[in-house]
């Protein structure tokens, strides 16, 4: 694989040259970065190591984004449960089939919502 540094003949120049990296620009917006002939200025070939590791980096937080989500949010449920004030628990929570209305308010609630006029039925 080509990488920032490389000596090589130039595809396009057929010169000895070694391979720079630039970014490439369309217009005002950065398009990644790329490596070509220090020449010519021919493009030689996409940075593939700068993609790879991207991509390792997303799966390394997608990873810890589920690990640290199942820490966190585990506990927070199971410990908080008991003094949450959530409207489908409210007396004055009115259900039907689709949705709880507020008989306060008048507007329509989530299940999980918490309200500090709660009172519990
Ligand atoms: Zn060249």
């Amino acid at each position: 694989m080509v990488k920032k540094g490389d000596k090589l003949v130039c595809p396009h120049c057929k010169e000895m040259t070694f391979v720079k990296q630039i970014t490439e620009m369309d217009g005002w917006t950065k398009k990644g970065e790329i490596l070509v002939c220090a020449l010519c200025n021919g493009k030689i070939a996409d940075v593939q190591q700068e993609n790879e590791q991207e991509e390792k980096q997303d799966k390394l937080s997608a990873l810890s984004a589920l690990l640290g989500g199942e820490t966190i949010e585990k506990p927070e449920v199971s410990l908080n449960q008991s003094d949450r004030r959530f409207c489908k628990d409210c007396k004055f929570a009115i259900r039907n089939a689709f949705v709880i209305r507020c008989e306060l308010s008048g507007s329509v609630v989530e299940a999980m919502d918490d309200c500090e006029k709660f009172q519990k039925r």
